[in-house]
């Protein structure tokens, strides 16, 4: 009986794969958890209670089939749980290593709710995956039949990607253009080696060219290339070009030396973990080895920097954020990693401006010299807002002065106005300045063209731009149908 290798969870502990010491950690880019052993994610695995209504699932962005993996898994079936695992799932290894869990599927284990703490769901779909590559189970793409219609795509980001792979199976002839040199997005530019290792995107990047997805890079749409003539190439276009505009702060002295934003500095360190020559980097002004580091901002952005700036030897990381640690939008457990690693937070802190002269807390010449520090405005916290989270109020008087060489601004990302990049008619965007799109389809406001990812919602999380891409895709399918039967009318 299958159950009987269910419900363990009341004699097995639940049991994270091992972590990497901290003092080793700090010494290099490599993921910091381990993988299972076999026995291991068997043994996890089959913790799980088998749900009949599993709100794991539910609270999955992709709806994954969580309980019926597990128990294959703690089977011993591997490979029907890595198929079952895939249907769904376009990049399930990626997802197990970076989704927030503890907010997402982990977070509504019943399990977790009982007091016998969560199905280790991320783990194990992360371990069925690995395995799968290892074993051979992934198979390359191969569509049964080619047809004839081709399908743009702007943004090799997980959005663009996920679309592309399904667009692909089907036979649709597939481009992807991005601006960069390498896949990816922010799976391979933005988030850290230390939690997602870029030979695990790279490995994916592979299947797709070698499925035949046509990869066009170092390609800046409405730069090198026009908008509109994605569009007479193709009979549809998806746009995944993600959020980079940063958030800025205007306090005095922002524009000096040893400020530099979030993006532009974790971009630099991923390069040179490709091994890249990068100048900001070598020059010093995107590196942290030797200062002293402040890093502004709450969210998981500001996670990736502080733990960055560790790795690359800073000699002091503080987080300087204006609400306290139950208020903060970042996830606890890369909160926890970070002061395992040795950074200080400094909550409830406010950056009031940038001096040169630590000893003058009200110097407000422009800076000349080099940067010396931020100072600090105190805070407290106030009624709920909106979001429920409390909101910061200044405390009159109570500043002082942070010594820094290397600031950090990680305040978050918006959209860039792509209508006016591109100079684009009939492209509408909200309010927030996010594609326009249909929440279902990723229809856009122009026939023929979709969006999907942090364009479509905001800055979010890899696993919604994977399903963006997938829906997309279905819905770019059932265009081209139509377009098809139209035109055999
Ligand atoms: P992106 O990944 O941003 O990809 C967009 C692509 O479009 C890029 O390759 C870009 O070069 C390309 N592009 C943009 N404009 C153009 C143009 N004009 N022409 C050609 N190409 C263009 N999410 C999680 O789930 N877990 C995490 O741990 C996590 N950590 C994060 C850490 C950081 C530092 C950041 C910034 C984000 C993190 N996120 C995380 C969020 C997640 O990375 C994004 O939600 C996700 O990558 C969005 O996917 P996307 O495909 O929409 O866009
Ligand atoms: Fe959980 Fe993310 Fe996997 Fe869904 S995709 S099961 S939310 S780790
Ligand atoms: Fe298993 Fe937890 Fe999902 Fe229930 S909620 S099916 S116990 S993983």
């Amino acid at each position: 009986m299958a159950g009987q290798k269910m419900l363990k969870f009341t004699t097995v502990s639940r049991d994270m794969p091992e972590k990497r010491p901290p003092d080793l950690r700090r010494t290099d880019f490599h993921e910091i958890y381990a993988e299972y052993a076999r026995s291991k994610a068997e043994e996890q695995a089959s913790r799980c209670s088998q749900c009949g209504v599993p709100y794991c699932q539910s609270h999955c962005p992709l709806q994954n089939n969580i309980p019926d993996w597990l128990r294959l898994t703690a089977e011993g079936r591997l490979q029907e749980a890595y198929e079952i695992s895939q249907a769904t799932n376009t990049f399930p290894e990626i997802c197990g290593r970076i989704c927030p869990q503890d907010r997402l599927c982990e977070g509504n284990c019943v399990i977790e709710q009982s007091g016998h703490g969560t199905v280790t769901i991320g783990s194990v779909e992360k371990y069925i995956t690995d395995t799968a590559f290892d074993e051979g189970w992934v198979k390359p793409i191969r569509p049964h039949a080619e047809r004839t219609e081709s399908v743009g795509i702007i943004g090799a980001g997980p959005g663009g990607l996920a679309a592309a792979d399904m667009l692909r199976r089907q036979g649709v002839q597939v481009t992807v253009y991005d601006r960069y040199d390498r896949g990816g997005g922010l799976l391979t530019y933005g988030i850290p080696g230390f939690k997602l290792e870029k030979d695990v995107v790279m490995k994916r990047m592979a299947q797709l060219e070698d499925g035949g997805v046509e990869f066009v890079m170092n390609c800046n749409v409405g730069d090198d290339l026009s908008f509109d003539a994605i569009r007479g190439k193709h009979d549809a276009v998806l746009i995944a070009t993600g959020v980079y505009k940063t958030r800025n702060l205007d306090n005095h002295g922002v524009d000096a030396d040893g400020i530099v934003n979030a993006i532009d500095y974790l971009t630099a360190s991923n390069r040179v973990s490709f091994g890249d020559d990068v100048v900001e980097f070598n020059s010093g002004e995107l590196n942290a080895a030797g200062k002293k580091v402040v890093v502004i901002g709450g969210g998981d952005t500001a996670m990736d920097c502080v733990r960055t700036a560790i790795r690359q030897g800073a000699t002091s990381v503080k987080c300087l954020y204006r609400r306290d640690r139950a208020n903060m939008p970042g996830s606890q457990r890369e909160v926890q990693n970070a002061e395992e690693e040795g950074v200080e937070f400094v909550w409830l802190s406010a950056p009031k401006m940038f001096v040169d002269d630590a000893a003058n807390l009200n110097d407000t010449r422009a800076i000349t010299g080099p940067l010396r520090g931020v100072v600090v405005d105190k805070m407290r916290l106030g009624q709920p807002d909106a979001t429920g989270r409390r909101s910061p109020e200044l405390i009159d008087g109570a500043h002082y002065v942070e010594e820094a060489d290397l600031v950090i601004k990680a305040l978050g990302f918006e959209p860039e106005d792509l209508p006016t990049l591109w100079g684009v008619e009939g492209l509408e965007v909200t309010r927030w300045g996010t594609v326009k799109a249909d929440f279902t389809t990723g229809k856009t406001t122009l026939d023929g063209v979709f969006a999907a990812g942090d364009i479509v919602r905001g800055a979010s999380l890899v696993v919604w731009a994977i399903k963006d891409g997938r829906d997309c895709a279905t819905a770019i399918l059932d265009y081209l149908s139509q377009s098809d039967a139209v035109a055999a009318e």
